[in-house]
Protein backbone atom coordinates (compact mmCIF):
# COMPACT_ATOMS: atom_id res chain seq x y z
CA UNK A 1 0.00 0.00 0.00
CA UNK A 2 1.07 3.32 -0.79
CA UNK A 3 0.57 6.54 1.34
CA UNK A 4 0.07 9.96 0.33
CA UNK A 5 2.29 12.98 1.10
CA UNK A 6 1.43 16.63 1.38
CA UNK A 7 3.99 17.25 -1.74
CA UNK A 8 2.78 18.22 -5.17
CA UNK A 9 4.63 16.74 -8.60
CA UNK A 10 4.87 19.51 -11.18
CA UNK A 11 5.46 17.20 -14.49
CA UNK A 12 5.92 17.17 -18.45
CA UNK A 13 3.61 14.89 -20.16
CA UNK A 14 3.35 14.47 -23.84
CA UNK A 15 0.42 16.05 -25.42
CA UNK A 16 1.00 15.67 -29.10
CA UNK A 17 3.14 14.11 -31.04
CA UNK A 18 5.55 17.13 -32.72
CA UNK A 19 6.43 17.85 -36.69
CA UNK A 20 9.74 19.17 -36.21
CA UNK A 21 10.64 21.03 -33.55
CA UNK A 22 8.65 20.58 -30.21
CA UNK A 23 6.57 23.22 -29.85
CA UNK A 24 5.03 24.18 -26.35
CA UNK A 25 1.71 22.90 -27.18
CA UNK A 26 3.49 19.24 -27.78
CA UNK A 27 3.88 19.54 -23.98
CA UNK A 28 1.13 19.05 -20.83
CA UNK A 29 2.69 20.75 -17.64
CA UNK A 30 0.35 19.26 -15.00
CA UNK A 31 0.39 19.74 -11.30
CA UNK A 32 -0.68 16.55 -8.92
CA UNK A 33 -0.24 14.99 -5.69
CA UNK A 34 2.85 13.00 -4.95
CA UNK A 35 2.08 8.89 -4.10
CA UNK A 36 4.27 8.00 -1.14
CA UNK A 37 6.20 4.72 -1.89
CA UNK A 38 4.62 1.18 -1.36
CA UNK A 39 6.69 -1.46 -0.28
CA UNK A 40 9.77 -2.18 -1.61
CA UNK A 41 9.97 1.38 -3.10
CA UNK A 42 10.92 4.44 -2.44
CA UNK A 43 10.61 8.47 -3.26
CA UNK A 44 13.03 10.13 -5.01
CA UNK A 45 13.39 14.41 -5.11
CA UNK A 46 14.38 14.79 -8.57
CA UNK A 47 17.13 17.59 -8.44
CA UNK A 48 18.95 17.01 -12.03
CA UNK A 49 17.25 16.34 -15.18
CA UNK A 50 19.14 15.13 -18.38
CA UNK A 51 18.19 16.72 -21.38
CA UNK A 52 19.03 14.50 -24.47
CA UNK A 53 18.59 14.66 -28.58
CA UNK A 54 17.46 10.95 -27.92
CA UNK A 55 14.13 12.68 -25.90
CA UNK A 56 13.32 13.86 -29.62
CA UNK A 57 13.27 10.65 -30.95
CA UNK A 58 11.12 9.35 -28.30
CA UNK A 59 8.44 11.14 -28.80
CA UNK A 60 7.90 9.86 -32.40
CA UNK A 61 5.58 7.10 -32.55
CA UNK A 62 6.82 4.01 -33.97
CA UNK A 63 9.53 1.17 -33.42
CA UNK A 64 12.97 1.91 -32.74
CA UNK A 65 15.68 0.79 -29.59
CA UNK A 66 12.70 1.43 -27.07
CA UNK A 67 9.20 2.08 -27.41
CA UNK A 68 7.90 5.49 -28.04
CA UNK A 69 6.77 8.46 -24.98
CA UNK A 70 2.66 7.48 -25.36
CA UNK A 71 0.39 10.72 -25.37
CA UNK A 72 -0.26 10.99 -21.98
CA UNK A 73 2.81 9.72 -20.70
CA UNK A 74 5.31 11.42 -18.15
CA UNK A 75 8.04 12.26 -20.71
CA UNK A 76 11.23 10.11 -20.18
CA UNK A 77 14.07 11.73 -19.31
CA UNK A 78 17.31 10.05 -16.88
CA UNK A 79 17.61 12.28 -13.91
CA UNK A 80 19.51 12.57 -10.50
CA UNK A 81 17.67 13.08 -6.95
CA UNK A 82 17.80 12.55 -3.47
CA UNK A 83 15.94 9.37 -1.68
CA UNK A 84 13.68 11.32 0.60
CA UNK A 85 11.38 8.43 1.81
CA UNK A 86 12.51 4.35 1.44
CA UNK A 87 10.72 1.35 1.97
CA UNK A 88 12.92 -0.36 0.22
CA UNK A 89 15.98 -2.19 2.12
CA UNK A 90 19.23 -1.40 -0.86
CA UNK A 91 18.06 2.64 -0.74
CA UNK A 92 17.69 4.66 2.53
CA UNK A 93 16.56 8.38 2.89
CA UNK A 94 19.78 10.85 1.75
CA UNK A 95 21.19 8.36 -0.61
CA UNK A 96 21.64 9.99 -4.24
CA UNK A 97 20.13 8.58 -7.74
CA UNK A 98 20.53 8.17 -11.04
CA UNK A 99 17.82 6.73 -12.72
CA UNK A 100 15.21 7.09 -15.75
CA UNK A 101 12.86 9.41 -13.36
CA UNK A 102 11.60 11.45 -16.15
CA UNK A 103 10.59 15.10 -16.30
CA UNK A 104 9.17 16.16 -13.25
CA UNK A 105 9.84 16.65 -9.29
CA UNK A 106 8.95 13.89 -7.82
CA UNK A 107 9.51 10.08 -8.72
CA UNK A 108 8.53 6.74 -7.04
CA UNK A 109 10.61 3.79 -7.65
CA UNK A 110 11.53 0.37 -7.03
CA UNK A 111 15.34 0.45 -7.67
CA UNK A 112 15.42 -1.49 -10.83
CA UNK A 113 18.03 0.13 -13.05
CA UNK A 114 18.45 2.72 -10.19
CA UNK A 115 22.11 3.33 -9.28
CA UNK A 116 23.80 5.45 -5.93
CA UNK A 117 26.07 8.34 -6.96
CA UNK A 118 28.73 9.89 -4.80
CA UNK A 119 28.84 13.22 -5.23
CA UNK A 120 31.96 13.17 -3.17
CA UNK A 121 33.44 11.57 -6.21
CA UNK A 122 32.60 13.98 -8.86
CA UNK A 123 29.81 16.46 -9.12
CA UNK A 124 26.03 14.86 -9.24
CA UNK A 125 25.54 16.45 -13.07
CA UNK A 126 28.30 14.72 -13.90
CA UNK A 127 26.84 11.52 -13.95
CA UNK A 128 24.66 12.50 -16.28
CA UNK A 129 27.52 13.26 -18.42
CA UNK A 130 30.81 11.67 -18.54
CA UNK A 131 30.02 9.20 -15.90
CA UNK A 132 26.35 8.57 -17.45
CA UNK A 133 24.78 7.71 -20.36
CA UNK A 134 26.46 9.83 -23.15
CA UNK A 135 30.09 8.98 -21.25
CA UNK A 136 29.03 5.26 -21.96
CA UNK A 137 28.06 5.70 -25.21
CA UNK A 138 31.62 7.76 -26.00
CA UNK A 139 33.85 4.35 -24.28
CA UNK A 140 31.81 1.74 -26.25
CA UNK A 141 31.03 3.49 -29.07
CA UNK A 142 34.60 4.61 -29.60
CA UNK A 143 36.41 1.45 -28.00
CA UNK A 144 33.95 -1.45 -29.29
CA UNK A 145 32.69 -0.11 -32.38
CA UNK A 146 35.26 2.72 -33.96
CA UNK A 147 38.67 -0.36 -32.13
CA UNK A 148 41.07 2.95 -32.92
CA UNK A 149 44.52 1.78 -32.83
CA UNK A 150 47.36 4.46 -31.77
CA UNK A 151 48.66 6.70 -34.40
CA UNK A 152 45.27 6.83 -36.44
CA UNK A 153 43.57 9.79 -37.14
CA UNK A 154 39.30 9.85 -35.61
CA UNK A 155 37.04 11.92 -36.61
CA UNK A 156 34.03 13.40 -34.43
CA UNK A 157 31.32 15.38 -35.37
CA UNK A 158 28.86 17.26 -32.25
CA UNK A 159 32.14 17.46 -31.27
CA UNK A 160 31.96 19.82 -28.46
CA UNK A 161 28.76 18.17 -27.03
CA UNK A 162 28.44 15.56 -24.28
CA UNK A 163 29.33 12.57 -26.52
CA UNK A 164 31.61 14.06 -28.82
CA UNK A 165 34.10 15.93 -26.53
CA UNK A 166 34.52 12.61 -24.49
CA UNK A 167 34.89 10.75 -27.19
CA UNK A 168 37.74 12.78 -28.69
CA UNK A 169 39.46 12.42 -25.14
CA UNK A 170 39.23 8.89 -25.03
CA UNK A 171 40.68 8.80 -28.51
CA UNK A 172 43.48 11.34 -27.40
CA UNK A 173 43.72 8.77 -24.49
CA UNK A 174 44.63 5.96 -26.74
CA UNK A 175 47.10 7.65 -28.77
CA UNK A 176 44.85 8.67 -31.55
CA UNK A 177 45.14 12.03 -33.76
CA UNK A 178 42.08 13.85 -33.50
CA UNK A 179 39.49 16.23 -35.19
CA UNK A 180 36.85 17.76 -33.85
CA UNK A 181 33.64 19.13 -36.09
CA UNK A 182 31.52 21.32 -33.92
CA UNK A 183 29.80 24.51 -34.53
CA UNK A 184 31.28 27.88 -33.93
CA UNK A 185 34.75 29.44 -33.69
CA UNK A 186 34.17 29.58 -29.78
CA UNK A 187 33.35 25.42 -29.57
CA UNK A 188 36.60 25.01 -31.42
CA UNK A 189 38.55 26.66 -29.49
CA UNK A 190 37.62 24.59 -26.35
CA UNK A 191 38.55 21.70 -28.34
CA UNK A 192 41.51 22.24 -29.29
CA UNK A 193 42.88 25.14 -26.62
CA UNK A 194 41.58 22.98 -23.52
CA UNK A 195 40.26 19.18 -24.31
CA UNK A 196 43.28 18.06 -26.34
CA UNK A 197 41.98 17.65 -29.74
CA UNK A 198 44.32 18.25 -32.58
CA UNK A 199 42.35 19.83 -34.61
CA UNK A 200 39.22 21.21 -35.15
CA UNK A 201 36.60 22.27 -37.89
CA UNK A 202 34.01 24.75 -37.57
CA UNK A 203 31.37 23.51 -39.98
CA UNK A 204 29.14 26.50 -40.11
CA UNK A 205 32.18 28.42 -41.05
CA UNK A 206 34.35 26.19 -43.25
CA UNK A 207 34.67 23.93 -45.82
CA UNK A 208 34.34 21.31 -44.25
CA UNK A 209 35.76 18.73 -47.24
CA UNK A 210 38.84 21.31 -47.63
CA UNK A 211 39.38 21.18 -43.99
CA UNK A 212 39.42 17.19 -43.74
CA UNK A 213 41.95 17.02 -46.35
CA UNK A 214 44.35 19.89 -43.88
CA UNK A 215 44.03 18.29 -40.92
CA UNK A 216 43.53 14.26 -42.19
CA UNK A 217 45.86 14.24 -45.25
CA UNK A 218 45.94 10.33 -45.00
CA UNK A 219 42.81 9.69 -44.83
CA UNK A 220 40.07 9.21 -41.75
CA UNK A 221 40.28 5.80 -39.64
CA UNK A 222 37.71 6.27 -37.12
CA UNK A 223 34.33 8.74 -37.63
CA UNK A 224 32.42 9.16 -34.57
CA UNK A 225 28.91 10.47 -36.45
CA UNK A 226 26.85 12.27 -33.81
CA UNK A 227 25.08 14.62 -36.81
CA UNK A 228 24.48 12.57 -40.02
CA UNK A 229 23.23 14.37 -43.08
CA UNK A 230 25.71 16.77 -44.91
CA UNK A 231 28.55 15.86 -42.46
CA UNK A 232 28.78 12.20 -42.66
CA UNK A 233 28.67 12.68 -46.40
CA UNK A 234 31.72 14.63 -46.31
CA UNK A 235 33.45 12.44 -43.82
CA UNK A 236 32.39 9.62 -46.62
CA UNK A 237 34.69 10.69 -48.96
CA UNK A 238 37.68 11.22 -46.92
CA UNK A 239 37.71 7.37 -45.87
CA UNK A 240 41.25 5.57 -45.27
CA UNK A 241 41.16 1.82 -46.17
CA UNK A 242 39.34 -0.60 -43.31
CA UNK A 243 37.82 3.08 -41.83
CA UNK A 244 35.30 2.19 -39.29
CA UNK A 245 32.13 4.47 -38.98
CA UNK A 246 29.98 4.77 -36.00
CA UNK A 247 26.57 5.32 -36.74
CA UNK A 248 26.16 7.36 -32.80
CA UNK A 249 23.37 9.69 -33.41
CA UNK A 250 22.12 12.00 -36.51
CA UNK A 251 20.93 14.79 -34.69
CA UNK A 252 20.79 17.04 -38.15
CA UNK A 253 17.77 14.60 -38.94
CA UNK A 254 15.84 14.52 -35.55
CA UNK A 255 13.38 17.35 -36.50
CA UNK A 256 13.00 16.71 -40.50
CA UNK A 257 9.64 16.79 -41.15
CA UNK A 258 10.89 15.26 -45.12
CA UNK A 259 12.41 11.56 -44.35
CA UNK A 260 15.74 10.93 -43.44
CA UNK A 261 17.98 11.38 -45.65
CA UNK A 262 20.39 8.81 -46.04
CA UNK A 263 24.66 9.08 -46.97
CA UNK A 264 25.14 9.69 -51.08
CA UNK A 265 28.51 8.55 -51.22
CA UNK A 266 28.05 5.15 -49.10
CA UNK A 267 30.01 3.61 -52.25
CA UNK A 268 32.97 5.12 -50.42
CA UNK A 269 32.82 2.64 -47.98
CA UNK A 270 33.36 0.07 -50.88
CA UNK A 271 36.21 1.46 -52.52
CA UNK A 272 37.89 1.41 -48.79
CA UNK A 273 36.97 -1.65 -47.51
CA UNK A 274 35.13 0.46 -44.70
CA UNK A 275 32.39 -0.29 -42.37
CA UNK A 276 29.83 1.66 -41.14
CA UNK A 277 28.02 0.13 -37.55
CA UNK A 278 25.16 1.51 -35.67
CA UNK A 279 25.74 1.35 -31.78
CA UNK A 280 22.98 1.50 -29.09
CA UNK A 281 24.64 2.36 -25.35
CA UNK A 282 22.35 0.13 -23.66
CA UNK A 283 23.21 -2.75 -25.04
CA UNK A 284 26.34 -2.09 -22.92
CA UNK A 285 24.97 -1.99 -19.46
CA UNK A 286 26.37 -4.96 -18.07
CA UNK A 287 30.11 -3.48 -18.93
CA UNK A 288 28.54 0.29 -17.23
CA UNK A 289 30.53 -0.19 -14.00
CA UNK A 290 34.09 -1.07 -15.27
CA UNK A 291 33.51 1.55 -17.64
CA UNK A 292 32.72 4.45 -15.34
CA UNK A 293 35.16 3.30 -12.90
CA UNK A 294 38.04 3.49 -15.51
CA UNK A 295 36.54 6.71 -16.54
CA UNK A 296 36.67 8.01 -13.21
CA UNK A 297 40.66 7.40 -12.52
CA UNK A 298 41.07 9.41 -16.25
CA UNK A 299 38.92 12.55 -14.17
CA UNK A 300 40.93 12.13 -10.92
CA UNK A 301 43.98 12.44 -12.96
CA UNK A 302 43.36 14.88 -15.34
CA UNK A 303 43.38 12.77 -18.65
CA UNK A 304 39.55 13.56 -18.57
CA UNK A 305 38.39 17.00 -18.54
CA UNK A 306 34.29 17.36 -18.59
CA UNK A 307 31.72 20.07 -19.08
CA UNK A 308 28.55 20.59 -18.21
CA UNK A 309 26.17 23.15 -19.40
CA UNK A 310 23.82 23.31 -16.55
CA UNK A 311 20.81 25.50 -16.64
CA UNK A 312 19.46 26.13 -13.39
CA UNK A 313 15.58 26.78 -13.59
CA UNK A 314 12.16 25.34 -12.80
CA UNK A 315 10.97 22.70 -13.96
CA UNK A 316 9.00 25.39 -16.47
CA UNK A 317 11.91 26.01 -18.52
CA UNK A 318 12.17 22.19 -19.89
CA UNK A 319 10.41 22.75 -23.08
CA UNK A 320 12.57 25.67 -23.57
CA UNK A 321 16.07 24.30 -22.54
CA UNK A 322 15.17 20.60 -24.83
CA UNK A 323 15.38 23.42 -27.59
CA UNK A 324 18.81 24.48 -27.09
CA UNK A 325 20.39 21.30 -28.35
CA UNK A 326 19.15 21.81 -31.90
CA UNK A 327 20.48 25.32 -31.47
CA UNK A 328 23.57 24.20 -30.29
CA UNK A 329 23.49 26.33 -27.41
CA UNK A 330 25.24 24.18 -25.21
CA UNK A 331 28.59 23.28 -24.71
CA UNK A 332 29.02 19.68 -23.09
CA UNK A 333 26.07 17.98 -21.53
CA UNK A 334 23.28 20.27 -21.12
CA UNK A 335 21.41 19.86 -17.87
CA UNK A 336 18.34 21.14 -16.36
CA UNK A 337 18.77 21.98 -12.42
CA UNK A 338 15.63 22.12 -10.49
CA UNK A 339 16.47 22.37 -7.04
CA UNK A 340 19.86 22.12 -4.88
P1 LIG B 1 25.19 17.22 -27.57
O1 LIG B 1 26.22 16.95 -28.60
O2 LIG B 1 25.64 17.61 -26.20
O3 LIG B 1 24.20 18.35 -28.06
C1 LIG B 1 23.73 18.40 -29.34
C2 LIG B 1 24.70 19.20 -30.25
O4 LIG B 1 24.41 18.83 -31.60
C3 LIG B 1 24.48 20.69 -30.23
O5 LIG B 1 25.18 21.31 -29.20
C4 LIG B 1 24.98 21.11 -31.60
O6 LIG B 1 26.37 21.44 -31.54
C5 LIG B 1 24.83 19.85 -32.44
N1 LIG B 1 23.83 20.06 -33.49
C6 LIG B 1 22.54 20.44 -33.34
N2 LIG B 1 21.93 20.52 -34.54
C7 LIG B 1 22.88 20.18 -35.47
C8 LIG B 1 22.87 20.09 -36.89
N3 LIG B 1 21.77 20.35 -37.59
N4 LIG B 1 24.03 19.73 -37.52
C9 LIG B 1 25.15 19.47 -36.81
N5 LIG B 1 25.21 19.55 -35.46
C10 LIG B 1 24.08 19.89 -34.81
O7 LIG B 1 24.25 15.94 -27.47
P2 LIG B 1 24.70 14.49 -27.00
O8 LIG B 1 23.84 14.08 -25.87
O9 LIG B 1 26.17 14.47 -26.83
O10 LIG B 1 24.30 13.60 -28.24
C11 LIG B 1 25.12 13.62 -29.42
C12 LIG B 1 24.60 12.58 -30.39
O11 LIG B 1 24.74 11.28 -29.82
C13 LIG B 1 23.12 12.72 -30.74
O12 LIG B 1 22.94 12.42 -32.09
C14 LIG B 1 22.46 11.66 -29.89
O13 LIG B 1 21.24 11.23 -30.41
C15 LIG B 1 23.53 10.59 -29.92
N6 LIG B 1 23.48 9.61 -28.83
C16 LIG B 1 23.41 8.31 -29.19
C17 LIG B 1 23.42 7.34 -28.23
C18 LIG B 1 23.38 5.90 -28.65
O14 LIG B 1 23.25 5.02 -27.81
N7 LIG B 1 23.51 5.64 -29.94
C19 LIG B 1 23.47 7.69 -26.87
C20 LIG B 1 23.57 9.06 -26.54
C21 LIG B 1 23.58 10.01 -27.54
P3 LIG B 1 27.04 22.43 -32.63
O15 LIG B 1 27.00 23.78 -31.99
O16 LIG B 1 28.39 21.86 -32.79
O17 LIG B 1 26.18 22.36 -33.87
Amino acid sequence: MSTGTELTNHQFRLAARPSGLPKPTDWEYRAQPVAGPADGEFLVEISHLSLDPAMRGWMNAGKSYIPPVEIGEVMRAGAIGRVIESRNPRFAVGDHVSGTFGVQEYAVSDGREVRKVDPDVAPLATYLGALGMPGMTAYFGLLDIGRPKAGQTVVVSGAAGAVGSVTGQIAKIHGCRVVGIAGGAEKCRLLTDELGFDAAIDYKAEDVKAALREHAPDGVDVYFDNVGGDILDTVLTRLARGARIVICGAISQYNNTEPVRGPANYMSLLVHRASMTGMVVFDYADRFRAASAEMAGWLADGRLKVREHVVEAGLEAFPDTLLSLFSGDNVGKLVLKIRD
